[in-house]
């Protein structure tokens, strides 16, 4: 799975716990996360990510981008529901898009834990997708985003 990791900072605290309950599981599978995110999961548990920029500095952006181009399967997003974010409108953005196209979407502990104990993540469940464009679209193993007309 690739599964794409974001957290606000009030919040980074408890994705670094869930992080940590779970890395084994997450070691075997392609980790994304946003800029300080990214960087947090890489020191403080050791697993290998692909950081992406800061998310108020385009990082929610290119975490949607990779959804809608198929290159991420699983969003983990703990955003803060109790202060108001420069980067609101980008936040939405991402919220909207992961449920556009029927990613699965954990916002809090519980339904993260609901996601990785399924038997769905650990099998080929393939999500329906709204209708794709008429163009090839990849992602390289460094998260870049390939379009060919
Ligand atoms: P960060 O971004 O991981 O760079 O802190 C998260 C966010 O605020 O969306």
């Amino acid at each position: 799975m690739r599964i794409g990791l974001v957290a606000h900072d009030a919040r980074k605290g408890e994705l670094m716990q869930w992080c940590a309950f779970n890395r084994g599981t997450l070691s075997k599978h392609q980790l994304f996360a946003t800029g300080t995110t990214g960087t947090l999961i890489e020191h403080e548990i050791g697993l290998k990510v692909t950081r992406l920029l800061s998310g108020p500095k385009g990082g929610d952006q290119q975490i949607g981008a990779l959804i809608a181009t198929g290159g991420l399967d699983i969003l983990i997003f703990f955003w803060d529901p109790e202060t108001p974010q420069p980067h609101d409108p980008d936040v939405k953005a991402l919220l909207r898009l992961a449920t556009l196209w029927n990613a699965p979407t954990a916002c809090n502990t519980a339904t993260a834990d609901m996601i990785i104990s399924s038997p769905l993540f650990h099998g080929d469940y393939e999500p329906v997708k709204p209708d794709m464009p008429d163009r090839v679209i990849a992602v390289d193993d460094n998260g870049t985003v390939i379009i060919e007309d």
